[in-house]
């Protein structure tokens, strides 16, 4: 059928819906879990908790947030050439859904190593495929796709804000294993959806696998498995041997790995005869953008581990007649973007063609989030604790440089990709999250030294960088030949 007939959702697809709702409880799922684990993390044992270090849990939270991303490669990789992306996107809420229903098991710390394992292969199937999907739905002169996307986004947010709530709720009323539970529930009623509105709605193409893997490449991705296999195993022995095998070791190689992956990619990008001239000097305008975003996520991606540190330190829970709760924290980032995108949508549209480059759309907003740590090293200075609101106003400052970058960004991946990498620029995106959170996992650890000079320091150097990429925009522009 023509995609533009079908206009069974808000004037949108049908298979828009089934892809909503999936992301929708898939991401209840992730930010429910992500909501409580860190307190899960540090929290004492005879509360229910696992009793490491706070530092220690706020790095591993960044190292799990990174890996998630990471194997967004191997998604891609599987949905291209293996499995197709419906089929994948279904194994990964599979493979999520165990994750969760590990950790709802009362096994401690090795239960929480097998749950990252599986959440982070489960989410590096589904995330970036089920996003190609909603691409996917339009043909090429479908104008409706941009909004298609941004309803899509809203999908994620509500799943995101609704899920700290619940899965805070139960968790306060039972335990920890109670709200993990209903992460596990929330990832199964994804998949309920995605099976049953998909087989209606889905087109039969996401079936069929783009560019099947031949034989030969088979047999030479098994050799490869095994040559890193091998790697790995020699790693482990060499750490064992020397007495070196310790979550903080493990931390820095993955952190390494997380900067080294995207850097591998671009030096690929520039070098590959299958990059015309025109492309390659747009991968270079892109690098500056790329690195600008990878400072960003790690920004916002801290509001779940440094933020939420300073909400159960530092900051007054009974405030104006209520009982906070630590998790409820967590729903004022997908809060700020459900309330600001009508906001931004307008603006867009009324701007048209007078509306600023995407280098100035993303130094913009680096200074608002550079603002939005700056704001909480102010009143971290006094004594005592803290108003919430401060939280709130901190939240809400780069929440709008969320929005002045992640859409904006999504779109100018997919017009700066060169051809011949067009499927996995995807992931590329993925992974200026995964290098940000990548680089928290070796940062987050000084927030315990000092928490104002932490907020400080690097609030004045996002600024910095900010500014550096405002005096360089004259020149990136050109760069982007005719991308805007
Ligand atoms: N908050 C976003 C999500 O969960 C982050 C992903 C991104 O890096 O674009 O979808
Ligand atoms: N803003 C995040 C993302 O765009 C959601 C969150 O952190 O809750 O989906």
């Amino acid at each position: 059928m023509d995609s533009k007939q079908d206009k069974g959702f808000f004037g949108q697809p049908k298979g828009l819906r089934t892809l909503f709702l999936t992301e929708f409880w898939e991401r209840f799922s992730y930010y429910g879990m992500r909501a409580i684990l860190l307190l899960y993390m540090f929290d004492k044992t005879m509360n229910g908790g696992l009793g490491f270090p706070q530092a220690t849990a706020a790095s591993i939270m960044s190292i799990y947030g990174s890996l998630v991303y990471m194997s967004s490669v191997l998604g891609g990789f599987v949905s291209d050439r293996i499995l197709g992306s419906r089929r994948t996107v279904f194994w990964g809420g599979v493979l999520i859904m165990f994750g969760h229903i590990v950790l709802a098991l009362p096994f401690g710390a090795p239960a929480l190593y097998v749950s990252i394992l599986l959440i982070t292969v489960g989410t590096g199937m589904l995330k970036p495929n089920v996003s190609e999907m909603v691409g996917g739905l339009y043909s090429p002169e479908d104008t409706r796709r941009d909004a298609g996307f941004s309803i899509f986004v809203l999908g994620i947010n509500f799943g995101s804000l609704l899920a700290p709530l619940a899965v805070g709720y139960v968790q306060g009323k039972y335990n920890y294993h109670a709200g993990f539970s209903l992460a596990a529930i929330g990832m199964f009623l994804g998949l309920i959806f995605y099976v049953l509105d998909g087989k209606r709605n889905l087109h039969e193409d996401s079936l069929k696998v783009p560019n099947p893997i031949t034989d030969e490449e088979r047999s030479s991705v098994i050799k490869y498995i095994g040559i890193g296999a091998v790697i790995v195993a020699v790693l482990v022995a060499l750490m064992v041997f020397t007495h070196t095998l310790n979550i903080s070791n493990v931390i820095w190689i993955l952190s390494i790995l997380g900067v080294l992956i995207p850097v591998i990619y671009f030096v690929i990008m520039l070098r590959s005869e299958k990059v015309t001239k025109v492309e390659k000097s747009r991968v270079r305008a892109y690098i500056l953008l790329f690195i600008a975003a990878v400072i960003f996520w790690a920004i916002e991606e801290q509001g779940s581990s440094v933020l939420a540190l300073v909400v159960a330190n530092r900051t007054q829970l009974h405030f104006g007649g209520m009982n906070l709760q630590v998790p409820q924290f967590q729903m004022l980032n997908p809060f700020f973007i459900v309330l600001y995108t009508p906001f931004f949508a307008w603006m867009w549209t009324k701007l048209g063609k007078k509306q600023p480059s995407s280098p100035t759309k993303f130094w913009l907003g680096l200074i608002f989030t550079g603002i939005s740590f700056l704001v909480l090293a102010l009143p971290l200075a006094t004594p005592g604790k803290i108003s919430p609101l401060w939280l709130v106003l901190s939240w809400a400052l780069v929440m709008f440089g969320e929005l002045l970058i992640s859409p904006v960004g999504l779109s100018v991946t997919t017009k700066l990709a060169p051809k011949a990498f067009g499927a996995q620029m995807m992931s590329m995106w993925f992974l200026a999250d995964a290098a940000g959170q990548a680089i928290n996992a070796q940062i987050v650890k000084f927030y315990e030294v000092n928490d104002v000079m932490y907020f400080s320091v690097i609030g004045v150097l996002i600024i910095v960088f900010a500014i550096i990429l405002a005096l360089l925009t004259p020149k990136i522009k050109p760069l982007m030949k005719g991308v805007n």
